[in-house]
């Protein structure tokens, strides 16, 4: 990962999607946060501290809003 953001420098950060493991640039993706033991949407990008990133894509987001299986817990450690 570190070497894969050196060879891309000057490029956006590419981060993971929890649920579908793709990779994409840090912009197109929205950020989840742990905010006192909830799960908050981060759309400033503004908090600080361990996120969870989640692609646009429609199956992602369905997927992020029932987290049934609590991906985004385990993924921000609540
Ligand atoms: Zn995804």
């Amino acid at each position: 990962m570190a070497r894969d953001e050196n060879c891309r420098k000057g490029h956006e950060p590419v981060r993971m999607c929890v649920f579908c493991k793709g990779r994409y640039p840090k912009g197109k993706l929205m950020r989840f946060v742990a905010v006192n033991g909830h799960i908050k949407r981060d759309d400033t990008a503004g908090f600080p501290g361990r996120g969870a990133y989640c692609c646009t894509s429609r199956r992602c987001l369905e997927r992020a809003e029932a987290d049934k299986r609590g991906i985004l817990k385990r993924a921000l450690k609540i």
